[in-house]
């Protein structure tokens, strides 16, 4: 734990990364959406990557990491959205490139950790403003002693958490069922 409400996975997801781990990861969401008509897997750089490429590889469609700095150069061919990073404290902006989301796609947003939901906000934000729409969001490790789940379910949206953590403490962590 990293304060009183940040976990560090940095052994198996976050730095170091445990392929088998994101093969199982990923046939757990590919087979949970396998009948949503998944067309693409949106993840954020960087720790999203890993679980969102081998979800992607399951449902054999590709992979598009969203980027958290705009491209100088190609500005007016981004979607962008602002989030607030959790773990940095800071506004930050998200963009993907015009061309790789069309109206006809189906996104699945694939994420490492849910907290406030701002992230995954801003993915779906993306998808929207490109006129496609979203099949659900799967997260790897959701912390449901925090807003983001209410937030993404009140906006209409599909979550899937493979570990729900009801809390953290100095004595350990408590999974809900
Ligand atoms: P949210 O946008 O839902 O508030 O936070 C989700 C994003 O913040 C994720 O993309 C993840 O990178 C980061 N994050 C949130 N909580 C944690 C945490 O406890 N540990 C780590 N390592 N990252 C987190």
């Amino acid at each position: 734990m990293l304060g009183a409400d940040v976990l560090k996975v940095d052994a198996f997801l976050n730095h170091q990364v445990d392929p088998v781990l994101m093969a199982d990861i990923g046939e757990t969401f590919a087979s949970l959406f396998k009948n949503a008509g998944v067309t693409k897997v949106l993840t954020l750089e960087s720790s999203g990557i890993a679980p969102a490429l081998m979800t992607a590889l399951g449902l054999r469609v590709p992979l598009i990491f969203a980027k958290k700095r705009k491209s100088l150069t190609l500005k007016d061919d981004l979607w962008t959205e602002r989030s607030f990073s959790f773990t940095k404290q800071e506004e930050s902006e998200v963009s993907v490139s015009k061309q790789f989301l069309a109206p006809s796609d189906v996104v699945l947003i694939v994420d490492d950790f849910l907290a406030n939901g701002q992230a995954a906000q801003a993915m779906a934000g993306i998808v929207l403003k490109a006129g496609a729409s979203v099949a659900g969001i799967g997260i790897v490790i959701e912390k449901a002693f925090q807003p983001g789940r209410q937030l993404l379910l009140d906006a209409g949206y599909r979550v899937e958490s493979l570990a729900r953590i009801a809390s953290l403490s100095e004595s350990g962590i408590e999974f809900e069922e």
